[in-house]
């Protein structure tokens, strides 16, 4: 699964564009990842430029 650390997201959204499964939504200005949606296909870490979102 793909989580991301709330600290270092800064809502730039890159993320959620580039899900293909339509996993990550913005709650509170910050990315979350729908588990049940996720694929773990990586895309999101590729895209964002912070690194805030990690494969546990
Ligand atoms: S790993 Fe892939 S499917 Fe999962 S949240 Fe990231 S972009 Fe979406
Ligand atoms: S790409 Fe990274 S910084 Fe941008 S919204 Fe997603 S988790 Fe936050």
């Amino acid at each position: 699964m793909h989580v991301v650390n709330e600290e270092e997201c800064i809502s730039c959204m890159a993320c959620e564009s580039e899900c293909p499964t339509g996993a990550i939504e913005m709650r509170d200005d910050i990315a979350w990842i729908n588990a049940e949606l996720c694929e773990d296909c990586g895309e999101c870490t590729a895209v964002c430029p912070t690194g805030a979102i990690e494969q546990k």
